[in-house]
Order: C-alpha cells, then structure tokens, then sequence
C-alpha cells in the first residue's frame, strides 16, 4: 500500500475504467486508498483485473457495467455504488470513443455516437455524481470539498482537429460544460477540473504508436520527445482529486508533454 493515501477513505467512480487511461486512473486512486468503481461497458474480465489490481493494493474496489451514454444504466450504476460503498467523493468521467472519417462522409450514427458518450455521458454521471454531493455535504474528515469531478478533455479541446470532427467538438464541448458546471457548483464546495492529454500510448490511438515510423512522426508533435503513458495521468487525476488542489477551480490541466506549445514553430516557423 502507498505511504500517502491522500484519498483514504473517499469513494471514487472511474468510467472506462477497464483499459488505458482509465484503468490507470482507477489504479492509481486505489494506491491513494480510495475505495474504486471500476466502470465498464465492453469486456468484463479486464475490468475484473483492474478491480483484482485494486484489490492486491489493498483497497476496496467493484466492477460495474454501464454504457455512459444511457442515463437508467448511469442512474442504476450510482446506486449499486451507493448500495456497496455509501456514497461518491469522486467522479472521473473519463469514457470517450473516436469514430473518425472525413467530414464529407460522416455518418450522422458517427456524430452522435462520439458525442453521446463523450460529452452527454459527462453530463449525465456528473448530474448523478452532483445530486449526492448536495445531499451529503462535506464530510471534513475525508475532504475539504463536498465533491470533486474530474473530466477527462484533450488537448483537440484546444487543438483542431481534420478527419475527427465529431471528436474535437466533444472535447471543446467538455471544456464549457467543465467550467460551466465549476462555476455553478463552486459556491457549494464541489470542485469541477479537467485533465488534457496529449498523445498517450492507450488502443484508443494504437495506429498512432505502434510502428517505429508512427511512433516517430508522432514525435515531431511532442516537444518532450516522449509519448505519454497512462500512469501520467493518473498520477495527475489522484492531485487533483485531493485536497492538494483544494484551490484549483474550472481548469484544465494539460499533460501532453508540450504539445500545445505550437512544436511547427520550434524552428522558426
Ligand atoms: P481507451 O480506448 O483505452 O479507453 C476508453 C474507455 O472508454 C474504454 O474503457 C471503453 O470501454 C470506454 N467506453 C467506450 N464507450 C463507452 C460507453 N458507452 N460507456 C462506458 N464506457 C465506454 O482509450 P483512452 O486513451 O484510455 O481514453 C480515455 C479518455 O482519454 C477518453 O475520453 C479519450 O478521449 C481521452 N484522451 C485520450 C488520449 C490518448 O492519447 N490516449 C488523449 C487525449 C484524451
């Protein structure tokens, strides 16, 4: 177990948790001592894992199945949660997709299917995850806070992006539904902040690392010179879930290794 448990005795629900960037924000809040949801929708037995990873570190965690998308499959999973751990301290609405094809021949099922996980299924954990922070209240011992939202963005919150419209509008769409809902909620002590990555070696952009060549032509994107790795973020996820950033409020904390520091112009434009 981890010498600081900065999360010890919260309760936190990870969405997507069973591969990437999730499974290592669900892990890495396990390490924090935070009893985990482990959310799924696909393959049940990786989820399965990622709660017996939990599990081995010694704290609490589940697996339950819910598709992001489907607000009595949302509201059924905040009950089982509360059936088995009480309450919520953390939502991390991590769960995207990309169904990526040049605008010209986008169906309208791509469209709405990335932006019904990406940007609706934020909305409807964080609206579940809201109503019990404002029940509940802050409970001084675990947090400072009475809830906190983390909301997985990118930098294509930032940065256009040709071939994936459908995707960027999600993600730029996150962004002011991140800092709206900060703003309303901050009065009521819940917390609402939200992680970019950059480019992180997860399947959801395989083709992009995989081959030396790939790899490497990533790398022009990347000032750092390293792909990201999902550990990165999940050590970002467990600060900004604790009391460490209690004064953190509607940002966005880019992790991407400086891909938006405009690398094309790294040699004079
Ligand atoms: P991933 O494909 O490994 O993980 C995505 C997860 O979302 C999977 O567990 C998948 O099962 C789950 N999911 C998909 N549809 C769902 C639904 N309807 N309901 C519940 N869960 C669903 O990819 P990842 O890279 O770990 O992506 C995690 C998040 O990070 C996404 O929001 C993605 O947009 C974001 N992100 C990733 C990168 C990157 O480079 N990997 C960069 C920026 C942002």
């Amino acid at each position: 177990m981890n010498a600081e448990q900065k999360l010890k005795g919260q309760s936190a629900l990870v969405t997507g948790a069973n591969s990437g960037i999730g499974e290592a924000v669900a892990i890495a809040m396990g390490n924090a001592g935070a009893n985990v949801v482990v959310n799924y929708v696909t393959h049940p037995e990786d989820a399965d894992a990622v709660v017996k990873k939990i599990q081995d570190s010694g704290a609490k965690a589940i697996a339950i199945k819910a598709d992001v998308s489907k607000e009595d499959e949302i509201q059924s999973m905040f009950q089982q949660m509360y059936a088995e751990f009480g309450t919520i301290d953390i939502l991390v609405n991590n769960a995207g997709i990309q169904k990526d094809s040049p605008l010209e021949s986008m169906s309208l099922e791509f469209w709405n299917w990335v932006i019904n996980v990406n940007l609706t299924g934020q909305f409807l954990c964080s609206r579940e995850a809201v109503k019990e922070f404002l029940k509940r209240g802050i409970i001084p011992e675990r947090s400072c806070a009475a809830g906190k939202i983390i909301c997985m963005s990118s930098v294509h919150q930032v940065i256009p992006w040709a071939g994936h419209v459908n995707y960027a509008a999600s993600k730029g769409g996150i962004e002011m539904l991140m800092k709206s809902m900060a703003q309303e909620l901050a009065p009521k002590k819940i917390r609402v902040n939200a992680i970019g990555p950059g480019a992180i070696k997860t399947p959801i952009n395989r083709a992009a690392w995989e081959t030396p060549e790939a790899a490497q032509k990533l790398l022009t994107l990347i000032p750092y010179q390293r792909i990201g790795d999902p550990e990165d973020i999940g050590k970002v996820a467990v600060w900004l879930a604790s009391d460490d950033s209690d004064y953190l409020v509607g940002t966005t904390i880019f992790a991407d290794g400086g891909m938006l520091l405009y690398p094309g112009f790294s040699t004079n434009g």
